[in-house]
């Protein structure tokens, strides 16, 4: 079987406005506040974050 979920769900993502890196962890399902070299890449947390993804991915049925 193909692993459509993974094709069609972003692995990770960056805010283009303060930096904040996360990842997605598939085995919960939700995103994670990526981690290099043992300092959490949280950026700001006040910034309304604009993800580098595209946003209007399709979700094929
Ligand atoms: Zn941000």
């Amino acid at each position: 079987m193909l692993a459509r979920t993974e094709l069609r769900t972003p692995q990770q993502r960056e805010c283009e406005r303060c930096g904040r890196r996360e990842v997605w962890d598939a085995t919960d399902g939700c995103w994670r506040i990526a981690t290099e070299d043992g300092v959490r890449s949280s950026g700001n947390l006040h910034c309304i974050h604009e993800w580098d993804i595209d946003g209007t991915f399709r979700p094929y049925e």
